[in-house]
C-alpha cells in the first residue's frame, strides 16, 4: 500500500498512504508524494520551509457506492512573502470540507435535481449540499458586471404556502434579477435603494409594477427622474376579479328563475376571463351566445377590450381622447362593479399614459415568475428564504 511515489491521476501531489474500509465508508489516507514542492496558498509561490504539518478530513466522491473520507496530510509553509500559510493544493479549496471536484459535481446536479436527490446521490448531508451551492452561487453572482439599470420592473410573488411575499426587481434591458426581498411594502424594497445607491437611482428613468402595489412612492423618494408605468398584466387581472367576476355572479343570481341561463353564465367564467384571440374555435359560439343574451356581461367585456387599447397609445392625444371616453362609459352605465373600478383606476392615469414613452414588456416577468414557481417546487426545504433569493439572482444573471 506504501508506495509512495505512485502517481495517481488524481489528487495531484499526493499518495496513498493507507485504505481502509470501515462500516461508515472507505477511508484513504493521503500524504504529499515524496519529493513534491509546497506552495503558499496565499501567493503560489514554492515554499521550502515547513512550518508544520495537520491532518484534514475531506470527502470526496463515492466509490463503488461507498462514502468516501480522505485524510490529508497538509503541510503549513512559511512564506517569505506571506508568512505562515497553509499549502496550495489543486483539488481541495481552502477550508472546504469536500474536494472540489465533489464540489462541482454537486453544483451541477443542484441545478437540476432537488436537494434531497442530491444528498441521496452523494450520501452528503443535507447541510453540506446547501453550503457547496451557495459558495457556488456566491463566486457566479461576484463575477457579474455591474448592472447599470435604466428601465426597471418591480412586481411580487408569493412566498412558502403563499402567506409571505417576496419582491422582486429586474432590469427590463438586460433582463438581470438584481434585486430579491422579503415583503411587499415600502420598507421591505427599501434596502433595494440603498443598494443601488444614490448614483445609479438617479440614471432610472421608468419603473413598472402593478398599479396596486407600495412601490411607486418609494420610488419617487429615491429615483428623482423615474416615471412609474403601471402593469397591464395586473390591471386586467383586477378587472377580472372586480368586474367580471361580480356582474357574473350579481347576473347568474338575476336568473334564479332560469335554470339552463344561470348555468351557462356560472360556467362562462373561463370565456370570459380569456384573451378573445385565445378563446377556441369551437368555443366562439358559446361565447357569442353568452353575450348576446345578457347586455351586462357584454359590456364588461367590450370594456376590458378597450381597457387594454389604453396600454397601447399611439399619441397623448389619442390616448387623452379614448381614456376620457373610457371613464364615461364606465360611469354612465348601470353596472355598480365597473363604475367603482374606474373610479378607483382614475387617480393612477399618468403610470397608464406613461407607456406611451416606456413601452415596457410585462411578459418578462410572468416568465421569471413562472421559473421562480419550478424554483420553488425544486428548492423544497429550503427553510431559509434568503438562500433562495440567491438561488433566483444567479439563475437571472441578464444579458447585457
Ligand atoms: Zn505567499
Amino acid at each position: 500500500m506504501q508506495d509512495n511515489n505512485l502517481d495517481l491521476p488524481f489528487w495531484e501531489g499526493f499518495s496513498i498512504w493507507n485504505f481502509d474500509r470501515r462500516s461508515d465508508g472507505i477511508w484513504i489516507s493521503l500524504v504529499p508524494t515524496v519529493g513534491s514542492i509546497a506552495r503558499c496558498s496565499n501567493c503560489a509561490r514554492a515554499c521550502s520551509q515547513i512550518h508544520g504539518r495537520y491532518w484534514r478530513t475531506v470527502r470526496e466522491m463515492t466509490m463503488v457506492g461507498e462514502p468516501v473520507w480522505l485524510q490529508v496530510h497538509l503541510r503549513r509553509v512559511r512564506c517569505p512573502d506571506c508568512g505562515t500559510c497553509a499549502e496550495h493544493i489543486d483539488w481541495l479549496e481552502r477550508h472546504a470540507r469536500v474536494t472540489r471536484r465533489l464540489a462541482q459535481f454537486v453544483g451541477l446536479w443542484c441545478e437540476k435535481l432537488p436537494v434531497a436527490h442530491v444528498c441521496e446521490m452523494t450520501g452528503l448531508h443535507w447541510e453540506t449540499v446547501r453550503r457547496i451551492e451557495r459558495a457556488k452561487l456566491a463566486t457566479q453572482l461576484a463575477a457579474l458586471p455591474i448592472a447599470e439599470p435604466v428601465r426597471l420592473v418591480m412586481d411580487e410573488f408569493a412566498l412558502f404556502k403563499g402567506h409571505r411575499y417576496a419582491t422582486v426587481v429586474l432590469d427590463a434591458d438586460t433582463r438581470q434579477v438584481l434585486w430579491v426581498g422579503e415583503g411587499r411594502s415600502r420598507e421591505a424594497v427599501r434596502p433595494f435603494f440603498e443598494w443601488l445607491g444614490v448614483e445609479r437611482c438617479r440614471q432610472i428613468e421608468a419603473v413598472a409594477m402593478d398599479m396596486n402595489s407600495a412601490f411607486d412612492l418609494e420610488v419617487q423618494q429615491h429615483c428623482p427622474r423615474a416615471r412609474v408605468v403601471y402593469d397591464l398584466f395586473h390591471v386586467i387581472a383586477k378587472y377580472g376579479r372586480e368586474v367580471i367576476d361580480r356582474v357574473r355572479v350579481d347576473e347568474a343570481n338575476q336568473l334564479k328563475h332560469d335554470k339552463p341561463a344561470r348555468q351557462k353564465v356560472k360556467r362562462g367564467r373561463w370565456l370570459l376571463l380569456r384573451n378573445p384571440e385565445n378563446v377556441p374555435e369551437d368555443q366562439q359560439p358559446k361565447l357569442e351566445e353568452l353575450l348576446a343574451a345578457n347586455q351586462a356581461l357584454m359590456t364588461t367585456y367590450v370594456m376590458k377590450a378597450s381597457l387594454k387599447e389604453l396600454w397601447q397609445p399611439r399619441t397623448a392625444w389619442q390616448w387623452r381622447r379614448s381614456w376620457k371616453s373610457w371613464l364615461r362609459m364606465a360611469a354612465q352605465g348601470t353596472l355598480e362593479p365597473l363604475q367603482r373600478f374606474a373610479r378607483r383606476l382614475h387617480p393612477y392615469w399618468r403610470g397608464i399614459l406613461a407607456r406611451l414613452r416606456w413601452p415596457m414588456h410585462t411578459g418578462q416577468l410572468e416568465g421569471i415568475n413562472n421559473r421562480i414557481k419550478v424554483m420553488k417546487r425544486m428548492a423544497y426545504g429550503y427553510r431559509d428564504s434568503e438562500f433562495f433569493f440567491l438561488k433566483i439572482k444567479a439563475a437571472f444573471p441578464g444579458n447585457p
